[in-house]
């Protein structure tokens, strides 16, 4: 691959060595597990966490004889996710050996695709931020290709004190290879693009996304140079498996590099593990080249072909993805770009956002959903798949502030009531007796109290009207909060004789 600059180095992106600045390089190859019932060339199960060896079929296991067939639902997922990056579809590409021995790989080679893969160059743009001013910043990280690979088994040497043990159910599960270009310059660039990549392909329904179970995981490459200079010499860090960790090896790696340059070094060309109990990365092996995996094309298997139609169909049915989204809740509903940019940046939050927002005024329903609810979540350490109130209990709450029966300030008190006792919110409204008071005559009692109780304020109120607000609240607290508070304000204003 061709490095091709696409950034012009930024004053805020660079870190400042000993002898000057310096520009983080980095380059994500992403292995993001197939959504699918069965393994990219067998019948076998790929359900996690099934007992050791439970889900492995003769194929998986390499016994001789055995021939992979393609499973076609893995080849959809990787054109639907080739669509969700804006990628060129290849209507032919090629499964290839890559040979090389490792005991948790029967076949002595995985089945990969190398010159022609399924998915050519695409791009995703990637908000990063908010910054100390709460700003986003739009980047675009460009796809340099998607292919479709087999997973390895795993070898497992804890379990015995001189045997390792392998456990074959992951091998020849469905892998998506996404391999970008070198486009970002920051840890929290690489987070954020490996946050959006994960966001989409959980829109897509092609990877479930969930890294601490090993379904996405990445190849961190990281070099560093001198701004706007040659590209140098890259490090590769091992399948990591967390965004939190990405950040980590790449700052960490970054350092070192830079360390070893000012120190009159050079950097080898490495493979390399990052410790997460120690934040460092150490040294794995050198680096090994493509010649190394003696790669050819897989004579069991076909060039996998389709036409343009199959791609239309499967374009034709893919969901509304998040950029789209964000786009629509901004212009269709007039959220500001903050607000829409949280609502979609995880499916089941935006799956949430819209049952609760339907026929109902969004920018309120963004306000509960983002400050109320996910604040609780948050609060509670509680994912929206386990959150206590549902949208319709939600959009309740809304639909009676909006009818007036109860203020906002008690809708808060209900919405903690709904969190932690559960309940239809109208019902509660009523045997809570929170409704508000509309009820002038009852106000009005309340506001004269507040008055004959307060002369020396009153005089005060009258001077400076401002003081009115004083008034209002102590008619809110005396009401329990349930005046209608614009009905308390213009009273409050009438008695006073202030404008
Ligand atoms: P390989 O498969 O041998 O690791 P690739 O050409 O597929 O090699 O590139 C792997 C990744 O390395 C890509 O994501 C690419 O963007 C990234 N990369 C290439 N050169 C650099 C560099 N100088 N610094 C950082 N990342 C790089
Ligand atoms: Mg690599």
């Amino acid at each position: 691959m061709t490095l091709i600059d696409t950034r012009t180095p930024e004053a805020k992106r660079l870190i400042s060595g000993a002898t000057g600045d310096w520009e983080i390089i980095i380059g994500l190859e992403v292995h993001a597990q197939v959504t699918s019932q069965a393994k990219l060339f067998s019948g076998a199960s790929t359900a996690f966490g099934a007992p050791p060896n439970a889900n492995v079929s003769l194929v998986d296991a390499a016994m001789p004889g055995m021939l992979p067939v393609i499973n076609e639902e893995c080849v959809k997922q990787a054109i639907r996710t080739g669509l969700g990056l804006k990628a060129e579809i290849n209507h032919k590409s090629v499964f290839d050996r890559k040979n090389y021995f490792y005991p948790d790989l029967p076949q002595g080679y995985q089945i990969s695709q190398f010159k022609q893969p399924i998915v050519g160059e695409g791009k995703v743009i990637v908000s990063v931020g908010p910054d100390r001013q709460g700003e986003f910043e739009d980047i675009e990280v460009g796809i340099e290709r998607l292919h479709l690979e087999q997973d390895a088994g795993k070898s497992m040497h804890d379990q015995h004190a001189t045997m390792s043990y392998v456990d074959l159910n992951r091998s020849g599960v469905a892998l998506m290879e996404i391999v970008s270009k070198p486009d970002m310059r920051s840890a929290d660039e690489a987070k954020a693009y490996v946050t959006k990549l994960r966001t989409i392909v959980r829109y897509l329904g092609t990877c479930d996304g969930n890294m601490d179970e090993g379904s996405l995981r990445a190849d961190v490459n990281v070099s560093v140079r001198r701004p706007g200079g040659e590209f140098g010499t890259r490090c590769e860090i091992k399948n990591v498996n967390s965004i939190r960790f990405i950040g980590q090896a790449i700052d960490y790696e970054a350092r070192r590099q830079i360390a070893i340059l000012e120190d009159g070094g050079k950097i080898d060309q490495e493979t390399r593990l990052f410790d997460p109990n120690k934040g460092e990365t150490r040294s794995m092996r050198s680096k090994e080249e493509a010649h190394d995996y003696r790669y050819f094309p897989d004579p069991d298997l076909l060039p996998l072909e389709f036409d343009q139609a199959y791609v239309d169909a499967l374009a034709k049915d893919l969901p509304e993805l998040p950029d789209a989204k964000k786009a629509r809740l901004i212009s269709s509903l007039g959220l500001s770009t903050y607000d829409a940019s949280i609502l979609v940046s995880e499916k089941a939050v935006a799956e949430y956002f819209e049952k609760v927002a339907a026929g109902r005024d969004g920018k309120l329903a963004a306000n509960w959903v983002i400050n109320d609810l996910l604040g609780a979540l948050n609060k509670a350490g509680k994912g929206i798949e386990n959150a206590p109130v549902s949208p319709d209990q939600l959009g309740a709450v809304i639909d009676l502030i909006k009818e007036g029966t109860i203020s906002g300030k008690i809708a808060k008190d209900l919405f903690e009531v709904v969190w932690s006792e559960g309940g239809d919110p109208r019902q509660l409204v009523e045997s809570r007796g929170m409704k508000q008071v509309t009820d002038t005559g009852a106000i009005e009692k309340a506001v004269d109290e507040v008055i004959s109780a307060n002369p020396d304020k009153v005089e005060q109120a009258r001077a400076k009207p401002t003081m009115a607000g004083w008034f209002v609240g102590q008619v809110m607290k005396a009401t329990g909060g349930k005046a209608n508070p614009q009905a308390v304000n213009d009273l409050v204003k009438a008695k006073l004789g202030i404008e």
